[in-house]
C-alpha cells in the first residue's frame, strides 16, 4: 500500500494513503483531544475539538475528518490550535448546566475532563442553558438532553452500528437536539436500549438508569457475554463485588462496540437474592445446608454406588450450553471416565441438535463457516427459520450494515413483519414449519439453473409441488432463486425455525447443499451462519458433552480416538454412544436410568411434559446451578455454583471464536466455580485431575480437541482465536474451506420426506413461540434481572386481527392457550401480517414458554424434542 509522509509537530512520519491526520497522529503516539471522534463511528468533525494547524495554509483542520496528504506539515500543539479548543470548550460550556457534582456521569465525562485538562474554570462567556425535562420512564436508559454537545455520536452509533434509526438530529440552530421520531420518549420509538448510545456519549446526556453506583470506577475486567452465541466482549465494572456497569469492548470483538440490551443490561441477575448460596442435601424430604466436604462425599459416593449397583450406564450426565469449555469438558470426563458411563448430554439437544448434527454431518463442522464479519462483506444474505435481531441481536445489526452500507440483497422467511422485513429486497412470509420446504424448492430451482441433475429421490418428490401450503408465491421464489445465482457471495442465516423442526437435520443438510450449489462456501462474503440458542453451545458440544461424540466431535464409537483418550485419561472411554437426554428421560421413567447429574440446565423448565416425572422416578438426581430452578428443587444435593463474572474460562461463539471469561467479582455465599466442583468430585473419584486451574484445563484440552491444539490462554489475552487452531502461536482459520469442502462431505444422499402438519380440530390454531430480546432460554437469569422484568415480564400472544375478532378478543385481553399437555396465560395483541390461523406467542422476560404447551414427540434424526410449536385453541379470559 502507498505510503505518505507529512511532519507532524515538525517530525517526518509517513502513513498510509487514506487514513486521516488523527489516525497518524495515533499511530506515532501523538494525542489529538476528540470528542466527537469514535474509532467504530464514520468521523463526522462536528466538535472541532481536535483542529489542527496547517503550518502552510496557517488554517485549522479538523483532524479526524483531513485525510493526510503528502508534503503536509501539521502542528497539533501551537498557539492558535490551543486557543481555538478552549474557545470552543468554552462555548460548550456556556451552554452545558453547571451540575457536575450531582451529574451521574461524574469524572468520567469527557467534555469535564477536557476543561480540566485545559485548565478552564468558570466560564466568562453568557450562559444558554437549554433546560429540557427528562422524559424517559424504561428502566435503561436516562436521556437529560441539556448535557448534550451535538457531538452526534449517539446518533451515529444508533445509525451506523445498530442501524435501528431510532435517532436522529430535531430543529435547526440553536434548537438542534438529538431525537426519537415525534420526539417520543425511548420506550415509545424504535429504540431497542441495546445502550450503545449511553455507552458511545461523552457526556452525561445518556445515562443508564438505576446504576447502583454513582461514583467512578477504576477497575474494569474484560470478559464476555453470556447470553447468546455472539460472544460479544464486553468491560465489566464492578465495585465491592457487585456488578456496577457493563460497556462494549469494541476492540477485538464481534460486536464492534455495541451489545444488546440482554449484555448492557441484563446481568443484574447474578445479584438476585434467589442465588444459591450453600450446598445442600436432601433429608427427610427437604433440602438442608451442608459443607461442601460433605455435599461432594455425598455426591461422589452415591453416584459410584449407583454405577455400580446397577451398571454405569444408569447414570446420566447433562451439560450446559451456557456452561465454559472448560467446564463441560471436566463434566463429560467427569461421566466417562469418573462414572465410566457414555450417557451424557446437553441443552444444545432441546433447541438445536438439527443444527449441530445437520452441519457436521454435511460438513464435518458445526458453527458457522465464517466469522459474522464475513456475514457483512455478503452480496446476498439468505436467513429463514430466524428472528437474528432478537435471538442474536448483534448477528442483526451485521445483518442490517450489511444491507444499508454496502447494499447486500436481503432475502428474509419470516412470518413477521420487522425491521429486517422492512429492509428486506424479498421478504417471503411462509407458514411457520414450512421453512425445510422452501429450502427443498430452492435447492432444487438452484440445482436446475446450475445444469445439475436432481437426485432421483428429489425428482419423486416433485420439487414444484413443494410450495403448496407454505403460503410463499411461486413468483417470489423464482426471484428468489434468480437473486441467489447472481452472486456467490451468499451468507445464509438460519435459526431455530428451521433446524428445529421435526427432520431439521434433514433440513439443515440441504441448506448446506444449496451453499455448496451457490459456491458460497470458503470465500470472502460467503458462509453458514447457524444462530443457535446458548451462549457456548458450539463450545458445549466441542467438548464432547454429547453421547455421540468424544472432545473434537470424534465419534463414540471410533476405536482409534477412544484408545487416544485412554492413554491421556488413563482409562479408556466406555464403548459405543450413551442416552440423549430425552432418552435418558425415558430411560428412568423404565427404572433404567437411577442417577442424573444436570449441570447449569433446566430440563423441567424445558420438558414439563416428561422431565417432572422422569426425574421423581431417579434414586439420585444432583442439580449445580446458581439459582433454585424447578429441576434444583427436585434435587436430592444442590451444588451452588458461580456466575459468569464469577469464574474463569472460555466460551466458544456461534462463529468458533474461542474468548476468555475472567473472574470479576467473587461468587456470593459459600458458591463456587463450576470447574472447582468437577475437579473436588474428579478426586474423590480417584481420578487425581490435577487440574489447578481453567489454564491447566485449557491445556488437557488442547491435547485432546484437535481442533484446539494450538489454543493457550496467553494468546486469548491478545488476540481473537478461532478453531481449527491447530498450531501454537497460531490465530486459527477465520473461514473454513479456502480449500473447498472435502468431497466427501456435503452429499445430500438420502431421501426426505419435509415436515407436514396434521391439525387437530379441537386445536385450529398453531401455536409458535417466537424469540425475545428480552429473555434467553428458559429465563432462570432474564425472568430475575429487574431492569429486563421491569420492561417486559409477561409473556404476549399476536395474532391475524380476524382471528381476534371471530374470537371476540380485545387488544391487550387475556387468552389461555390451551394443548393437550397445557395451558398458558398470555396477552392477546393484533399483527396484521401473522397469517389466520397462527399465533405467535413471545414469551417476556420472565412468562412460561411454550414448552408447556408442546407435545412430547422424539425427533428420531436428532434426538431432539421441539418443544416451540403446538397446537393450540384460544380461550379468552373474562
Ligand atoms: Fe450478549 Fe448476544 Fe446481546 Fe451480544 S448479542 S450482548 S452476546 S446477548
Amino acid at each position: 500500500m502507498e505510503t505518505v509522509a507529512i511532519t507532524l509537530d515538525g517530525v517526518p512520519v509517513s502513513g498510509r494513503q487514506g487514513i486521516t491526520i488523527l489516525e497518524l497522529a495515533g499511530e506515532v503516539g501523538i494525542y489529538i483531544p476528540t470528542l466527537c471522534h469514535d474509532p467504530s463511528l464514520k468521523p463526522s468533525g462536528a466538535c472541532r475539538i481536535c483542529v489542527v494547524e496547517d503550518e502552510t495554509s496557517h488554517r485549522l483542520v479538523a483532524s479526524c475528518v483531513t485525510p493526510i496528504a503528502s508534503g503536509m506539515r501539521i502542528q497539533t500543539r501551537s498557539p492558535m490550535v490551543l486557543e481555538a479548543r478552549k474557545v470552543i470548550l468554552k462555548l460548550m460550556l456556556a451552554n452545558h448546566p453547571e451540575s457536575c457534582l450531582v451529574c451521574d456521569k461524574g469524572n468520567r465525562c469527557r467534555l469535564r475532563q477536557l476543561a480540566s485538562d485545559f485548565g478552564i474554570g468558570l466560564v466568562d462567556y453568557d450562559r444558554m442553558n437549554s433546560l429540557v425535562g427528562i422524559q424517559e420512564a424504561n428502566p435503561f436508559i436516562q436521556r437529560d438532553l441539556s448535557k448534550c454537545i451535538l457531538c452526534g455520536k449517539c446518533i451515529r452509533a444508533d445509525q451506523e452500528l445498530v442501524v435501528v434509526g431510532a435517532l436522529d438530529y430535531l430543529h435547526r440552530g440553536f434548537n438542534t437536539r438529538p431525537a426519537t421520531l415525534m420526539e417520543l420518549p425511548l420506550e415509545r420509538s424504535e429504540c431497542t436500549f441495546c445502550g450503545t448510545c449511553v455507552a458511545i456519549c461523552p457526556t452525561g446526556a445518556l445515562t443508564e438508569r438505576g446504576r447502583p453506583h454513582l461514583g467512578t470506577v477504576g477497575i474494569r475486567t474484560a470478559t464476555t457475554c453470556s447470553y447468546c452465541g455472539s460472544g460479544c466482549s464486553l468491560w465489566a465494572y464492578v465495585v465491592e463485588d457487585r456488578l456496577v456497569q457493563v460497556e462494549p469492548k469494541a476492540q477485538g470483538s464481534a460486536n464492534k462496540g455495541a451489545l444488546c440490551v440482554r449484555g448492557h443490561y441484563g446481568s443484574d441477575y447474578l445479584h438476585h437474592p434467589e442465588r444459591l448460596l450453600h450446598p445442600q442435601l436432601r433429608k427427610d424430604g427437604k433440602l438442608v445446608e451442608v459443607s461442601w466436604q460433605q455435599a461432594l462425599d455425598e455426591v461422589a459416593s452415591r453416584l459410584m454406588e449407583i454405577s455400580s449397583r446397577y451398571g454405569p450406564h444408569s447414570v446420566g450426565f447433562f451439560g450446559s450450553t451456557l456452561c465454559t469449555n472448560e467446564e463441560n469438558y471436566l463434566f463429560q470426563k467427569l461421566a466417562r471416565v469418573g462414572i465410566g458411563t457414555p450417557n451424557v448430554d446437553n441443552g444444545a439437544r432441546l433447541h438445536c441438535a438439527g443444527s449441530l448434527l445437520g452441519m457436521q454431518e454435511s460438513l464435518g463442522t458445526s458453527g458457522a463457516t465464517h466469522p459474522l464479519e464475513e456475514l457483512e462483506r455478503a452480496d446476498v444474505i439468505l436467513a429463514l427459520g430466524a428472528q437474528p435481531l432478537e435471538s442474536h441481536p448483534v448477528a442483526g445489526y451485521a445483518i442490517k450494515r450489511a444491507v444499508r452500507q454496502r447494499g447486500a440483497l436481503l432475502i428474509y422467511a419470516s412470518p413477521l413483519r420487522d425491521s429486517l422485513s422492512r429492509m428486506a429486497r424479498l421478504w417471503l412470509c411462509p407458514w411457520p414449519g414450512s421453512e425445510d420446504r422452501l429450502v427443498l424448492w430452492l435447492l432444487a430451482r438452484v440445482m436446475r439453473a446450475k445444469g445439475r441433475a436432481l437426485p432421483q429421490w428429489m425428482e419423486a418428490m416433485g420439487p414444484d409441488s413443494l410450495l403448496d401450503g407454505t403460503m410463499v408465491k411461486v413468483e417470489d421464489m423464482e426471484q428468489a432463486t434468480e437473486i441467489l445465482c447472481s452472486t456467490s457471495r451468499v451468507g445464509i442465516v438460519f435459526g431455530r425455525g428451521l433446524s428445529g423442526l421435526p427432520g431439521g437435520k434433514q433440513a439443515v443438510r440441504a441448506l448446506v447443499q444449496l451453499a455448496l450449489e451457490l459456491g458460497c462456501l470458503g470465500i470472502s462474503g460467503g458462509g453458514i451462519y447457524p444462530l443457535d440458542r446458548g451462549c457456548n453451545t458450539l463450545g458445549a458440544c466441542d467438548m464432547g458433552t454429547l453421547p455421540e461424540f468424544l472432545p473434537g466431535w470424534r465419534k463414540a464409537s471410533d476405536p482409534k480416538a477412544r484408545a487416544e483418550l485412554g492413554e491421556l485419561w488413563g482409562q479408556d472411554p466406555p464403548q459405543g454412544r450413551g442416552l440423549t437426554l430425552p432418552q435418558m428421560l425415558e430411560a428412568a421413567l423404565r427404572g433404567d436410568l437411577k442417577a442424573l447429574y444436570v449441570m447449569g440446565e433446566n430440563p423441567l423448565e424445558l420438558l414439563p411434559a416428561l422431565a417432572g416425572e422422569a426425574m421423581s422416578s431417579l434414586e439420585f438426581l444432583v442439580v449445580q446451578d446458581i439459582f433454585p430452578t424447578r429441576t434444583a428443587q427436585m434435587a436430592h444435593a444442590l451444588l451452588p455454583a458461580a456466575g459468569f463474572l464469577e469464574k474463569e474460562g472460555t466460551y466458544t461463539s456461534l462463529e468458533r471464536r474461542i474468548q476468555r471469561l475472567r473472574v470479576c467479582s467473587s461468587p456470593p455465599g459459600g458458591a463456587r466455580p463450576d470447574c472447582w466442583i468437577l475437579t473436588q468430585l474428579l478426586a474423590r473419584m480417584s481420578l487425581n485431575p490435577q487440574h489447578e486451574s481453567a489454564v491447566e484445563i485449557m491445556k488437557e484440552i488442547s491435547e485432546v480437541v484437535p481442533q484446539m491444539r494450538g489454543v493457550r490462554y496467553s494468546l486469548l489475552e491478545t488476540e481473537p482465536v478461532f478453531w481449527p487452531c491447530t498450531e501454537a502461536g497460531a490465530t486459527g482459520e477465520r473461514i473454513l474451506f479456502r480449500g473447498g469442502v472435502p468431497s466427501s462431505h456435503a452429499i445430500l444422499e438420502e431421501s426426505w420426506t419435509p415436515s407436514m402438519e396434521n391439525p387437530d380440530p379441537d386445536f385450529p390454531f398453531l401455536a409458535v413461540e417466537g424469540e425475545c430480546l428480552f429473555r434467553a432460554g428458559g429465563a432462570s437469569r432474564t425472568s430475575r434481572s429487574a431492569r429486563l422484568r421491569a420492561f417486559k415480564a409477561r409473556g404476549e400472544v399476536w395474532m391475524n386481527p380476524a382471528d381476534m375478532a371471530s374470537l371476540g378478543l380485545e387488544q391487550a385481553q387475556e387468552v389461555r392457550l390451551v394443548s393437550r399437555q397445557g395451558n398458558l396465560l398470555a396477552t392477546a395483541h393484533p399483527r396484521e401480517e401473522l397469517h389466520p390461523g397462527l399465533l405467535w406467542v413471545v414469551p417476556g422476560a420472565g412468562g412460561p414458554a411454550m414448552a408447556a404447551l408442546a407435545p412430547w414427540s422424539l425427533d428420531p434424526s436428532s434426538g431432539s424434542i421441539p418443544t416451540f410449536r403446538a397446537w393450540v385453541r384460544v380461550e379468552g379470559v373474562p
